[in-house]
């Protein structure tokens, strides 16, 4: 959903009879109280809406002056003192007429705005202390119930999420039933900014993002190029002992294509704009699904082969708003680790199944025990936003559903989620600090083969459609590095670490003993790396542990003379002397095993 769509259905809410929990209840009304503390230091302020969100609450104003990061302790400590006041929120209602005069007479012109676009006979308005506010509530009774909040960050936001119309400044808040929910979560903010994987990537020199090479376009550097060809290597290896094929294919067709895939129908939002190629419009591609269908469509196919599984780490480019960019998590170009599986009607749950382990295994391997699934499902309201008949439908959504069943996994039903092609199964991963991410889909399709009059000869020598099933295990391996920056806070397991062990010598007169444990370690396949500055000791291990090096190794005289490294590692600190064999030997099983807790 895009962020406009959130906007209008938060204004909307916000005047409509509603239900709220008690902690919604208890954010908005703090939103309330935030605006009343900015009346009064800043008087003239124009009120647009503040909902409650996840977590807190925001509000969007206009002001005559900006507002900076550095005035929310001033408002905060108004907010307090009004709270401390203990107001009734006292609920009261007027004439459409009359509210548009309160508007008009209080230079509040988008509450103006908002009562013109009401149907209601009515207005509904709310006033705590001194300040009036227009909104349907509820509201907590007194505001001495609000204590535990905190005002977090200042953004822009136009004014019904429109960029034509006017920038107002949102601020948002934290709020909470408890100081101790509070602090944990400002807690597991502070610990989510030391992950943020824009700030470890530019540090550890993972990737770039900046407007003058495109916004939402990655430049992937040689540090987090290396690790994600490992991803990569790791991904190819397990889709061939799983019977997959690996395919390429072209990152531009002729936009007739899409028209028949039925993606110009349904999900043109999304897409950049066509180009001309010698009078025929080609769309560069938001999916790799119709490709797929052509490989399959190379030459006749038999009932004997299937399943077909093809799978390709294809990049796709979206359409975003350059508002809804986000580091690796939101870009306009990624690639997909996707795959595409024809089958039979009697394959169809196996396959899926299928799907499932093979994700399993990904999020061991990259240490993410914990996860959750969700059915999404068609809005049965409103059938035209889909292709298909209903039995196409119930029959895609049943075999999806036996499988879960089947598995024991309890799943969350999602209503209106499923693709415009079918139902789907997704899953989300719990990463190191318990935050969810979503990964894994694995999607029902009747309708593309249809469409691209696909067929396979049968037993009884007949042609049958087959079932056509859409599945990316990590999702974008864009998305799904921040995500994995993010999980390790940047200290990559062995096996991806792009260098594993750093040499430091302790002086100038080892080196040539320190050039002997890298080439011995780049020997037996590993990644080593020599310190040549001629930085002390200290600085050469601080540095080592900066970059987020797995293993220093010290070499000095003793270790010369022995034939040993001085071994530290990351997190566990000194080892201790050991041979260069009994290292590689400890590095390499480490490597192999592949998988690290977090
Ligand atoms: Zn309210
Ligand atoms: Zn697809």
């Amino acid at each position: 959903m895009s962020s406009q769509a959130d906007e209008l259905d938060l204004e909307h809410e916000q005047f409509q009879p509603r239900q709220l929990s008690p902690v919604e209840t208890l954010r908005h009304s703090t939103a309330h109280l935030m605006a009343s503390a900015i009346d009064q230091l800043f008087p003239g302020t124009k009120f647009a809406i503040g909902p409650h969100i996840d977590n807190g609450f925001y509000y969007d104003m206009e002001l005559a002056t900006p507002l900076t990061e550095a005035d929310l302790p001033r408002i905060e400590e108004k907010m307090r003192e009004i709270a401390k006041g203990n107001h009734k929120f006292e609920q009261f209602s007027l004439s459409r007429e009359d509210a548009k005069k309160w508007a008009d007479d209080n230079g509040q012109p988008y509450k103006a705005e908002l009562i013109d676009g009401f149907t209601t006979p009515t207005v509904s308005f709310y006033k705590h202390g001194a300040f009036t506010d227009m909104c349907a509530g509820p509201h907590v009774n007194y505001s001495s119930k609000l204590k535990h909040f905190k005002l977090t960050t200042i953004a822009g936001a136009y004014w019904r999420g429109d960029e034509k119309n006017a920038m107002l400044t949102r601020v948002y808040g934290l709020a909470f039933e408890s100081k101790e929910e509070l602090e944990a979560h400002l807690k597991l903010l502070e610990e989510a900014a030391r992950r943020d994987h824009r700030r470890l990537g530019k540090e550890l020199e993972l990737f770039s993002i900046t407007q003058e090479f495109g916004g939402g376009l990655v430049l992937w550097l040689p540090n987090g190029a290396f690790i994600r060809k490992q991803i990569e290597d790791f991904w190819r290896e397990e889709h061939l002992k799983r019977g997959y094929e690996i395919l390429f294919t072209p990152h531009v067709a002729p936009l007739s294509l899409w028209d028949r895939s039925g993606h110009t129908g349904f999900y043109k939002d999304s897409m950049f704009a066509p180009m001309d190629v010698e009078g025929q419009a080609h769309q560069v591609k938001p999916m790799n699904c119709p490709f797929h269908i052509g490989c399959f469509k190379n030459r006749q196919r038999s009932y004997r082969e299937l399943p077909v599984r093809f799978a390709e780490l294809g990049t796709v480019y979206r359409f975003e708003r350059s508002g809804a960019l986000h580091g690796l998590m939101r870009v306009r170009g990624f690639t997909q680790d996707d795959a595409h599986i024809f089958c039979t009607r009697d394959q169809l749950e196996s396959e899926i199944n299928g799907c499932i382990d093979f994700a399993q295994v990904m999020y061991s391997t990259f240490g993410f025990p914990e996860y959750k699934v969700e059915l999404s499902v068609r809005d049965s309201k409103n059938k035209g936003k889909y292709l298909g008949t209903d039995e196409q439908w119930e029959t895609a959504e049943s075999a999806l559903v036996n499988v879960l069943n089947a598995r024991g996994v309890t799943f969350k039903r999602m209503e209106g989620e499923a693709a415009f092609y079918g139902p789907k199964i997704d899953v989300k991963v719990v990463d190191a600090i318990g935050r969810v991410w979503q990964l894994t889909t694995v999607q029902v399709d009747f309708n593309l083969p249809e469409r691209f009059d696909l067929h396979y000869i049968g037993a009884d020598n007949a042609h049958h459609a087959p079932y056509m099933v859409h599945r990316a295990l990590l999702g974008s391996i864009e998305r799904f590095f921040g995500i994995l920056i993010e999980h390790y806070a940047g200290d990559f397991p062995l096996w991806l670490a792009p260098v594993q062990a750093k040499i430091l010598p302790i002086s100038e007169k080892f080196l040539d003993y320190a050039k002997e444990v890298e080439a011995a370690l780049k020997a037996k396949g590993l990644r080593a790396k020599l310190d040549l500055s001629d930085e002390k000791l200290g600085y050469k291990i601080r540095k080592a542990e900066l970059e987020k090096v797995p293993y220093a190794l010290v070499v000095g005289g003793k270790e010369a003379e022995t034939q040993t490294v001085g071994v530290r590692k990351r997190h566990q600190g000194d080892l201790g002397a050991m041979s260069i064999d009994d290292l590689a030997a400890r590095m390499l099983t480490e490597v192999a095993e592949r998988s690290r807790g977090v």
